[in-house]
């Protein structure tokens, strides 16, 4: 059993990650690289330091620590992250947040006691526990962990995953995972390599044996809406054909606006940043879409977007 893992983030209160309030386990890694993702910083399950230059107060504690990587040129601070270590100091002594650790390992224990500090709010909105990413199931024997104490504990159990991992960390999650959101980005396998980085046959031949397995109804299906990539009828038709062809383990459709805001979360990691617009699609926009894969979807699937 994995006694730690590398989580970037637990956030509590979430409204929309599941049923009802939840607690949200972000772990650290994927081997997925979507052109638009919004949590670039979990690429990795490395730690590594983000820095948010708008938080600096340029009061020069981070340059005693670590003068190499840290440096004042004109009126900026400037990280320079070749050569840095990780090693935290700096972070550590960093009074505004503008220096942070991401992919801090923890153990079942702290991040339990993490999730059970909600209870009371789970119990009142029927909300629980999520596990995302990253990609939650690349560390599944740590998950299993988690998710079987939250099973104990009568806590509800989610799993937000992009599914491009191997079937037995689906096997491991599945006797204590009450419903899944499994992502699903493009139906053309040479598109998804371009723009996902993986073609896209481990993730439909994975989400087919989900779908298999799992209860009735206790699948979402997210499919991001992104401009120019997948949002014309041909691709939208495509997979909701896909979806159609899945057994009765998925219940719902979401279809999500593209986030044209993820643009300061590159420059924290240090990233290069590719936009595909300005703005996230109105109403009539996703209305359409939903439109398109309704048609294709038997009854049973619901479609919803947000
Ligand atoms: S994490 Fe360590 S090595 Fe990296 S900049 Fe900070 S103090 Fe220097
Ligand atoms: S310690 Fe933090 S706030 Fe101070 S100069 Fe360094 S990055 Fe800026």
């Amino acid at each position: 059993m994995s006694v730690s893992a590398p989580i970037t983030n637990i956030s509590r209160g979430s409204l929309h990650d599941g049923r009802g309030i939840r607690t949200v386990v972000y772990f650290a890694g994927c081997q997925l690289r979507c052109a638009w993702c919004h949590n670039p910083e979990t690429y990795t399950a490395a730690r590594k330091i983000l820095y948010a230059p708008i938080k600096c107060i340029k009061c020069g504690r981070c340059i005693e620590i670590c003068p190499a990587q840290h440096k004042i040129v004109g009126d900026d601070m400037i990280f320079y992250r070749d050569g840095c270590t990780s090693c935290a100091r700096c972070a550590d002594v960093c009074p505004s947040e503008a220096l942070s650790v991401c992919g801090t390992q923890m153990s079942l224990d702290e991040v339990l006691a993490e999730v059970e500090k909600d209870r009371r709010y789970y119990n009142i909105s029927g909300g629980g526990v999520t596990l995302s990413g990253g990609e939650c199931l690349l560390h599944s024997e740590f998950c299993r962990s988690l998710l079987s104490a939250c099973t104990e504990m009568k806590i509800h159990t989610t799993i937000e995953t992009a599914l491009f991992v191997p079937r037995e960390a689906i096997d491991r999650v599945l006797p204590y995972t009450n419903a899944f959101f499994a992502d699903l980005k493009l139906a053309d396998p040479i598109k998804h390599l371009a723009f996902v980085g993986q073609d896209n046959v481990k993730i439909i031949d994975n989400l087919r044996y989900l779908a298999e397995v799992a209860p009735k109804g206790s699948i979402v299906v997210r499919i991001p809406l992104i401009p120019t990539v997948n949002d014309d009828r041909a691709e939208l038709e495509s997979l909701a054909g896909i979806i159609a062809s899945l057994a009765d383990g998925v219940g719902e459709v979401e279809l999500l606006r593209y986030n044209p805001l993820a643009e300061s979360k590159y420059q924290i990691a240090g990233m290069k940043y590719h936009a595909f617009g300005d703005r996230a699609q109105r109403d009539d926009e996703m209305k359409r879409a939903v439109g398109i894969v309704r048609e294709r979807l038997p009854e049973r699937i619901s479609v919803k977007f947000r």
